[in-house]
């Protein structure tokens, strides 16, 4: 299954990704989890993209497609993906549209989160996250076992240093000119299910999420 994840800047898209892989066994490819693994790592890549997360601006749309074709045709992606986090502009949408041509694929379905403006800058700033296993917290709507350990042990919960008030509002202004466009592109392919969160749980809305797609 082929699957694009839509919403804002702490809409739950990477939360609800991590379930869809245990329940579909197909890959999350999360841009945003590689790019900053790039920078990390001090690679040419991370070198170009930096300063752009830092600021909450969105890459160039060439350097983010790259990425995606290259990560796509990787063996694990034979049986499906899950996007997080792209496409991000309609650029980028309709180069994924000729990418996935090319690999004679097809989208199943694109989810859109629809959640409030206050609710996301909420979330985001008390959105920690485990170095090991990944898993996601708020520090009040899904706490820690502890202040500072994971449900796996690790000690150390990180927050992104893209996560704060300031960043968070260039982020959504990021998110609302140029990827908002991208609910219509897809409705008009017919492939969009909105998902309104209005305080629902996230087991609520993963429940609305299989519905949309199906299983
Ligand atoms: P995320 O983890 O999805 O919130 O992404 C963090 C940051 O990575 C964004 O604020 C952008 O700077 C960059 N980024 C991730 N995905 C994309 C994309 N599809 N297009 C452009 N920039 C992206």
């Amino acid at each position: 299954m082929n699957l694009i994840l839509l919403g804002g800047p702490g809409a739950g898209k990477g939360t609800q990704a991590k379930r869809l892989v245990k329940l579909l066994g197909v890959p999350q490819i999360s841009t945003g989890d590689i790019l900053r693994a790039a920078v990390q790592s001090g690679s040419e890549l991370g070198k170009r993209v930096a300063s752009f997360m830092i600021e909450g601006k969105l890459v160039p749309d060439e350097v983010i497609i790259g990425v995606v074709k290259a990560r796509l045709t990787e063996a694990d992606c034979r049986n499906g993906f899950i996007l997080d986090g792209f496409p991000r502009t309609t650029a980028q949408g309709e180069a994924l549209e000729g990418l996935l041509a090319e690999m004679d694929l097809s989208l199943d379905s694109v989810v859109y989160l629809d959640v409030e403006v206050d609710t996301l800058v909420e979330r985001v700033v008390g959105r920690r996250s485990c170095p090991k296993c990944g898993e996601i917290y708020h520090l009040t709507f899904n706490p820690p076992p502890s202040s500072d350990t994971c449900s796996c042990g690790a000690n150390g919960l990180v927050q992104r240093a893209d996560d704060n008030e300031t960043t968070v509002r260039d982020r959504l202004d990021a998110y609302h000119e140029a990827t908002a466009p991208l609910i219509d592109f897809y409705e008009k392919r017919e492939k969009l299910s909105r998902i309104v969160d209005s305080g629902l749980t996230q087991d609520e809305i993963f429940t609305r999420v299989r519905e949309a797609i199906g299983r």
